[in-house]
């Protein structure tokens, strides 16, 4: 269930059905201003929404202050342990503090940390890990591991309350993603906040972003989730945000930037493709339109899979095409292809117009329908599928007509 409520951090909203936010966290010495901003520019530049620093010493509160100036993005204090290090970071100007509330010295020194905080206009992230419960719910982590973390982000919250504190969003994380995604999902329904969801300590680039993937991308797919922030152990936290991002393509949550499809290839492939997959995706960074790429590794299907993309290409041995939505743009010489395709991107995106050549286009679907003639037997994986889409509909009509009723009887299936 999307979240009822939504704070607002330095002017981003989050929750309450505003877009999900994506935030990263740098991997930097706080105090170490110059390589903090260099990579706050570098995750603002990646689309990052927020960032948030570590704040471990009276050193990085001071940092913090000219951070909060200088950020094109807001900034989120993460505090542990230290209330006055939280009361300190809020009056340093930080847009949100983050801290869990069962590691900060008790109540009384939550209650002082939103006091100064609700003064401020400043929201709270507030929230726990699989690895930090509270001790009263260590015998439930034991039999129950999901509702001792929900019932650990629920007890926070109900303090935040009593405290008369509503201006935070709620996070519950584990290092599981099973767990995660039950976790959240009951939170969800539990609580009207917004959520900030992540895997804790997901991995390397490779499984982190893969793990992220499945755990957030299953509860954003349930409408569940406010904001995300995936963490990856690389020291280049604009990874984690382009991560992110295609979280929330992948489920067209949001748009940034262009989409990239790529066939998986197979024996009938026609050029070295992990190279120009490779360059065409490192120079599509450089673009903001949320144009669809498509790059097909040979022509023998012609381009009915990839024909709701605004470019693509296919290749033959010596001649490659570049096609625009479904249909032929030109034939080009092979090694021509990426350099021409970049070409009618960038026409694209100066005019939001695709130019067709009419004599180039013909010329172009000659030799796409040579192609696919010349190998129309080949069963292709998009023959394939395709053929057991068409199957499985002829088998469900027939069970639908072996279901249908018959001299006033009437089957239904199990
Ligand atoms: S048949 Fe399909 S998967 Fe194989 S190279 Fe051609 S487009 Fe790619």
């Amino acid at each position: 269930m999307a979240s009822q409520r939504h704070v607002n951090v330095g002017g981003v909203q989050v929750g309450g059905g505003a877009p999900v936010v994506v935030q990263t966290m740098t991997k930097t010495e706080t105090a170490n201003l110059a390589a903090t901003m260099d990579q706050i520019r570098r995750v603002a530049d990646a689309g990052a929404d927020l960032v948030r620093v570590a704040v471990p010493r009276d050193k990085d509160v001071e940092a913090l202050r000219t951070i909060v100036r200088e950020s094109p993005i807001p900034v989120i204090a993460d505090i542990h342990f230290n209330h006055t290090l939280a009361l300190k970071a809020i009056d340093a100007g930080a847009h949100c503090v983050r801290l869990n509330p069962g590691n900060i010295g008790g109540p009384e020194k939550v209650a002082e940390v939103a006091d100064r905080a609700k003064a401020a206009g400043v929201p709270m992230r507030i929230g726990v890990n699989s690895g930090s419960l509270p001790k009263h719910l260590h015998a439930l982590e034991r039999e129950n591991s999901v509702e001792a973390l929900v019932t650990a982000g629920v007890e926070f919250v109900r303090l935040m309350e009593r405290l008369d504190f509503t201006d935070f969003k709620v996070s519950i994380k584990s290092t599981s993603v099973p767990n995660t995604i039950a976790a959240n999902r009951l939170l969800s329904e539990r609580i009207p906040y917004p959520l900030h969801l992540g895997i804790t300590e997901a991995g390397t680039k490779w499984s982190g972003s893969l793990k992220s993937a499945v755990g957030l991308g299953t509860l954003l797919a349930d409408g569940i989730g406010d904001t995300i922030r995936i963490s990856l152990s690389t020291f280049h936290a604009e990874e984690e945000v382009k991560v992110a991002w295609e979280i929330l393509k992948a489920l067209k949550l949001r748009e940034r930037g262009p989409v990239l499809i790529a066939c998986p290839t197979c024996g009938r492939l026609q050029f070295d493709m992990d190279t120009v997959v490779a360059d065409i995706e490192r120079r599509l960074e450089a673009y903001e339109d949320p144009v669809e790429v498509a790059v097909l590794g040979c022509a023998v299907n012609g381009i009915g899979e990839a024909s709701h993309a605004d470019f693509g290409i296919t290749g033959a041995k010596n001649e490659g095409l570049i096609f625009s939505r479904g249909k032929p743009l030109k034939k080009v010489p092979q090694e021509q292809l990426v350099d021409e395709l970049f070409k009618e991107i960038d026409k694209y995106a100066q005019t939001k117009r695709i130019d067709v050549d009419a004599a180039e286009q013909a010329a172009g679907a000659e030799w796409l329908q040579r192609i696919e003639e010349e190998n129309a037997g080949e069963l292709t994986p998009e023959r394939l599928a395709k053929l057991e889409a068409e199957k499985a509909r002829a088998d469900a009509d027939a069970i639908d007509e072996a279901l249908s009723p018959v001299d006033g009887r009437r089957f239904t299936r199990a």
